[in-house]
């Protein structure tokens, strides 16, 4: 895991990152490498044909033989040796070290042909092999653009032979072909530099990212933890009320029946000698309505033990009897008159402490688990308990004594959950937290039912020549009372309370059949569809139901997914958007550069657009761009497109195209807009474009 990550260039570098990156490298030059053998096979093929003379044949052939040989041993390394490793956290440095060694040789053979060869070859056939070995080199700036030792030693390796045997064979005619053989490497020396400079700044930023987004998905997932067992001590709470009420029918019950004989002990728990729960209530009604004249407020204990249960089972009642005995005698000493003490039920104490603020309770509270801490002794047995205790504050944690009485329970919760043994305080953010998120997913629930869902769509233009080729839809939730909520707070309560694949199939309805009556039938919309829609929904279906219901070609439905999709259940995601893909729905990475992947792990999903996060276009001006840059020129590599989303302005627009984007998204264009704006927006921009002058033109009309 990761523990100091470098968000900044200047920092010193971190080991792991460091590994990570010489991996991505590692893959980077695997997966443009079996082209470039491709590539050298052919090439050298049609030079021989070409420079062939009958005397010449054997060597030839022989030398050509060399080459394939070289270029099988190296598709080993590429397709069977170096995916195995893929699946491990292998040494991206050796892999590096090896992918090199197959480079070289092949290099240095074909360097080896001006030796082997020039001298029995005519000019024009000595002219025709110097410009392929030219050639070659230049391509390999970029297919070996991860590594710049790599480049140099490759141009070197094949252009360097032939100059050194056109100087010292040909020091009358050869000097020309010198002259251009090293200027061509000095070009490629530069060019390579610069290269291999923002690929590998490409590969570390996203690392970067990667590293900062890992950060904030584990502080999301400990306070979705922290959530969830809110919920859950809320859900105990309620099964513990219910429990006590029929507990407190049953008492009642058994109190008129037993009326006479209890008596005097009516307002006593027989057992403590504390006061039971009746008393309590009433003591604590009479503190509350007293606390108008005191500054501060009344603080309440709710104090449960901890691993009472097991020395009842495991030592008798008699037992625990006497350890609830003497436990209520240690908590009524600690307490010392200055508030009321009461057991609750089982193993339950409450202490009431009028005039008493937060702190002042949490360290009584800190004295109580002290206090109980000790062995207590029963007869031969020595029994070791440990108490939990929630404080909450009347009036600041509820209006009335039950409330308050919930809160504490609530925070005593908390302190189990957050080990035992501890005191903690009521905190109302998470309350209020715990509320509100009930609220969103209750308010779901009806959502679609009551038409408070509705789509808005937002142009994506063509860098091209500024046309609008698809619409984003996003989802709306007008609330009845609390009026518009994000998406962003409302899709992930549904994705966890399980609701997004029955709101997912119905924007992917309502976006097909919307896109069905769009006047021109070119322009394709594309639906977000949440990790939790795919591995717990049947996508597919839904797909397939919302073509069928709209009639919409699979051609103008496009999905949009996120990097995290391949992170759970890869090969089934892969393989689900492979048949998408199949039917001609096209495959958006959204949000990209903010997830897990790296750059080089691009090349094997299964997808046809990359959309460059929001982030990367507002930070372009620090170092937005040369990511951008990066990303550009390895989706160039891997045949995809990429769109920029969120251009707010005209620099930045500007810019994007500057550096070949092909599609672009944001405000600067349109605000995603209501359906029935749709076709008078297109009809706008239509009328406006050809008014607007070449680069600028992508401005919103
Ligand atoms: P996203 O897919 O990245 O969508 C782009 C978000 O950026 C939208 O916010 C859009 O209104 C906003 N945006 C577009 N252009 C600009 C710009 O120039 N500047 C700025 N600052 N923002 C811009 P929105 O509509 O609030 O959606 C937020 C997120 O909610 C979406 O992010 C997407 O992840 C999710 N979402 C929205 N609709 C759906 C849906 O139907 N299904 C699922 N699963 N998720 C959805
Ligand atoms: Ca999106
Ligand atoms: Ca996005």
């Amino acid at each position: 895991m990761w523990t100091t990550p470098h968000p900044s260039p200047d920092a010193p570098p971190d080991p792991e990152l460091e590994r990570l990156i010489q991996r991505d490298r590692a893959s980077l030059l695997y997966s443009m490498g079996s082209s470039s053998v491709f590539v050298t096979i052919a090439v050298s093929a049609i030079l021989i044909v070409v420079v062939r003379t009958p005397e010449l044949s054997p060597g030839l052939y022989a030398w050509y033989a060399g080459i394939l040989l070289i270029s099988a041993i190296r598709f080993v390394d590429m397709f069977i040796l170096f995916p195995r490793l893929r699946q491990q956290a292998f040494d991206g440095r050796r892999q590096i070290r090896r992918f090199g060694a197959g480079t070289m040789a092949l290099a240095l053979l074909l360097g080896s042909f001006s030796w082997l060869f020039f001298w029995r070859l005519p000019p024009l056939s000595e002219a025709y092999a110097f410009m392929v070995f030219f050639a070659m080199a230049g391509g390999s700036v970029t297919v070996l653009s991860a590594s710049f030792r790599l480049i140099v030693g490759y141009c070197a390796a094949v252009m360097l032979p032939g100059v050194a045997f056109v100087l010292f064979a040909r020091p009358d005619d050869g000097g020309r072909f010198a002259v251009f053989g090293i200027f061509g490497f000095i070009a490629s020396f530069v060019f390579a530099r610069r290269t291999s400079r923002t690929v590998l700044n490409g590969l570390r930023l996203t690392r970067w990212n990667q590293v900062l987004t890992i950060r904030a998905e584990e502080e999301r997932k400990t306070l979705e933890r922290v959530r969830l067992d809110l919920a859950e001590a809320n859900a105990m709470l309620e099964r513990r009320v219910a429990e006590r009420t029929s507990e407190l029918a049953h008492e009642v019950a058994e109190r008129e029946r037993y009326a006479e004989a209890l008596g005097r002990l009516a307002s006593i728990d027989p057992l403590t000698g504390l006061s039971n729960r009746a008393t309590f209530n009433s003591r604590l009604a009479a503190m509350l309505g007293g606390t108008a004249q005191s500054p501060s407020g009344v603080a309440l204990l709710f104090l449960d033990l901890d691993n009472f249960k097991q020395i009842n089972d495991l030592r008798g009642h008699e037992i625990g009897d006497q350890v609830l005995r003497q436990t209520a005698a240690r908590v009524a000493a600690a307490v010392d008159g200055r508030g009321d003490v009461a057991r609750w039920g089982g193993d339950e104490f409450l202490i009431a402490l009028p005039d008493c603020d937060g702190d002042a309770a949490l360290r009584l509270a800190g004295n109580l688990i002290d206090a109980i801490r000790p062995p207590i002794t029963v007869g031969a047995d020595i029994c070791r308990i440990e108490a939990s205790v929630g404080v909450a504050l009347y009036p600041d944690n509820g209006q009335s004594a039950d409330i308050v009485i919930r809160a504490a329970d609530v925070a005593m919760y908390a302190a189990k959950r957050e080990g035992k043994s501890r005191a903690k305080r009521f905190d109302p953010a998470l309350a209020e937290d715990m509320a509100d998120r009930y609220d969103l997913e209750q308010g779901l629930r009806d959502a679609i039912r009551g038409g408070q869902f509705s789509l808005a769509f937002q142009p994506i233009i063509s860098a091209r020549d500024g046309a609008c080729t698809a619409f984003e839809a996003l989802l709306r939730w007008m609330h009845p009372l609390r009026g518009a909520i994000s998406p962003a707070t409302f899709i992930p309560v549904a994705e966890q309370s399980g609701q997004i694949q029955r709101i997912g199939g119905w924007v992917l309805e309502q976006a097909c059949l919307a896109a069905a009556g769009w006047p021109d039938p070119s322009i394709a919309v594309t639906v977000n569809i949440s990790v939790a829609h795919v591995l717990v929904g049947n996508l597919m279906e839904d797909v397939e139901h919302a073509l069928a219901v709209s009639g919409l070609p699979p051609s103008r439905l496009k999905i949009e997914i996120t990097e995290t999709m391949f992170l759970h259940d890869a090969e089934r995601s892969a393989q689900l958007f492979d048949s998408l893909r199949r039917k001609g729905i096209g495959i958006l990475l959204d949000d990209f550069g903010t997830g897990f992947s790296s750059l080089s792990f691009l090349g094997n999903l299964p997808i046809d657009v990359i959309k460059i996060d929001q982030s990367f276009v507002r930070d372009a001006g620090r170092n937005g761009y040369a990511t951008i840059e990066a990303i550009l020129s390895i989706a160039r590599a891997l045949g995809l497109q990429v769109t920029a989303e969120g251009v707010e302005t005209t620099e930045q627009n500007r810019h994007l195209v500057e550096l070949g984007v092909g599609s672009l998204q944001g405000y600067l264009f349109s605000r995603p807009m209501p359906e029935e704006d749709v076709a008078g927006w297109l009809r706008a921009r239509a009328d406006a474009l050809p008014r607007l002058p070449p680069v600028s033109a992508f401005a919103g009309t």
